[in-house]
């Protein structure tokens, strides 16, 4: 295991890369543990490998010509990916969008952290570099920089956003705890010192860089919070930086076994951070409690993530009725009437999902800083509601599947001594005993083992605590004509 020096942000790079040039920057001495050890190389490693490879092999269709229409454009000679596109009309929005799509497709929504998530983030807030001037000037010419060399060199991004609660009532009140919030111990003419955590991200092994950006509410009143206020970039290999995982949920089984967790194992990862040098090229915003508080809205950049999410929320939902419905075929439940009107409630939520993408989408409109952005009720509407909805979808997979769910002998059990009895005894109307097996195993992975637990955890949280989003929505929900409605009505009594 070699550590390699993280290149300079000024350097260039050449567009896209191939899934081989991402994977081997990842051996680069990163500090990340899983179940109690150091991991020596995540590309070897049995818990976060196949999750890595198959994030290679989504680079590697970027170049393939049947995808790179959609999901890179061209700037200076190079193929950049489409998320970093900055959108300046409507039709940019609306190839922005496919372009999300088509990635979500590529895992059916499963595999939720694709770079392209964070290229968005990346994307938006140096398309409003003039509210990070509102800092220094410098700061909005680092983030123009750090754009150039993220795009560029098709960097693979997380973020750890929050400060771990320690105290409910002291977080809520915007106050941070000194012992383990993520703050600067030092600065001196080169950059800033680190030390403390950050939670959670996802994908953190498996990245290239991690975006510590603040979301976490700080307290403006208090001069002390300075130091907790910032937000920068860091190489996950950055010297004091470690990942801590939580439980892998790739045992090491066939695609057959587990259809989701061989391939989807998007880790997720605790930041812990000691005396980390950040140097002031990596640094947007400092010390500017008011500023932390008002980026993530003000630059836009949740308005563009949450175009990304949507559409991945798109595609897994329309797997998701997908599923249901080869279920329910391969019984010939689906000529029941009661279990038709259980697979539309999914067909709805789908809908419902595609029509907030398709409004947000057409309704898209210039900003502040004279870039496009997509509507931003329709996308909040939908990361309100889909927490929501996915417990749902996954709970009507649980209803139709049943003992099916059980019914799931392993891929070995089809060429040993039981194979007989597992051929004869496992089928279904429609469906013979090998494949009915594998659909159940696939439902089984997605709505019962510990990767489909993880994932709706992760639908439920991954965005932000629902009751604050649902907050931030009502104060923005434009209700005065609606009031004026009520009180017209109760005032004519
Ligand atoms: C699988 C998974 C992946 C994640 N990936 C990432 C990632 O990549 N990057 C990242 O930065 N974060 C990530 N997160 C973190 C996620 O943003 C948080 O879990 C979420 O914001 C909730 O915060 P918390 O976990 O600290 O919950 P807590 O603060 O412990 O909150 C628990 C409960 O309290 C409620 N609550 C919290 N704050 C308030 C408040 N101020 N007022 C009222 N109610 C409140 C919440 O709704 C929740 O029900 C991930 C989380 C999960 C579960």
């Amino acid at each position: 295991m070699v550590a390699k020096l993280s290149e300079n942000i000024t350097s260039l790079g050449n567009g896209i890369r191939s899934g081989a040039e991402y994977l081997e920057g990842l051996n680069d001495g990163r500090d990340v543990w899983l179940e109690g050890q150091r991991v020596a190389d995540v590309t070897q490693h049995q818990g976060l490998r196949r999750g890595a490879e198959t994030l290679a092999g989504f680079m590697d269709k970027q170049a393939d010509p049947k995808h790179k229409k959609i999901v890179t454009f061209e700037e200076n000679g190079r193929d950049i990916p489409m998320s970093f596109m900055i959108p300046k009309s409507k039709e940019d929005i609306v190839k922005r969008g496919a372009a999300f799509y088509e990635w979500a497709t590529w895992s059916n929504g499963i595999f939720g952290r694709t770079p392209d998530y964070k290229n968005a983030s990346i994307m938006a807030f140096t398309a409003a570099a003039k509210f990070l001037e509102e800092g220094k000037v410098e700061f909005a010419e680092n983030m123009r920089r750090y754009y150039q060399y993220a795009a560029t060199h098709d960097k693979v991004l997380t973020h750890s956003l929050l400060n771990p609660t320690v105290s409910f009532a002291e977080a809520k009140a915007g106050r941070s705890s000194a012992d383990v919030t993520l703050k600067v111990v030092k600065e001196n003419d080169a950059g800033i010192f680190v030390t403390g955590a950050r939670l959670l991200a996802t994908l953190g092994p498996q990245a290239d860089e991690v975006e510590v950006f603040p979301s976490t509410l700080l307290d403006r009143q208090k001069d002390e919070h300075l130091e907790y206020a910032f937000a920068f970039m860091a190489p996950v290999n950055s010297p004091g930086l470690r990942m801590i995982c939580r439980d892998s949920y790739d045992h090491g089984k066939s695609h057959y076994d587990a259809p989701l967790a061989s391939r989807y194992e998007e880790m997720d990862a605790i930041v812990t951070f000691k005396n980390v040098f950040v140097p002031w090229e990596r640094i947007f915003i400092y010390r500017e409690p008011l500023l932390c508080n008002r980026a993530f809205a003000e630059t836009n950049a949740v308005t563009q993530m949450m175009h990304q999410v949507i559409c991945g929320k798109l595609a897994k939902a329309e797997f998701i009725v997908g599923l249901l419905c080869a279920m329910a075929k391969a019984s010939g439940k689906d000529k029941d009437m009661a279990i038709k009107g259980h697979i539309a409630e999914a067909m709805f939520i789908t809908e419902t999902i595609r029509a907030l993408r398709f409004s947000a989408e057409q309704h898209a409109h210039e900003d502040e800083y004279g870039n496009f952005i997509p509507l931003r009720q329709p996308l909040d509407t939908s990361r309100n509601l889909f927490p929501k909805m996915y417990p749902r979808l996954i709970e009507l997979v649980q209803l139709l599947g049943s003992s099916s769910l059980m019914a799931t002998p392993s891929e070995l059990d089809l060429s040993n001594e039981i194979s007989d009895d597992v051929t004869q005894y496992f089928q279904l109307l429609n469906l013979e005993s090998k494949d009915r097996i594998a659909l159940f195993r696939l439902a089984h992975d997605l709505s019962v083992s510990g990767f489909g637990g993880r994932q709706t955890l992760y639908e439920r949280f991954f965005f932000g605590p629902p009751n604050v989003m649902a907050s931030i929505y009502y104060d923005l929900y434009n209700k005065d004509e609606m009031i004026d409605r009520v009180t017209t009505l109760i005032s004519q009594a």
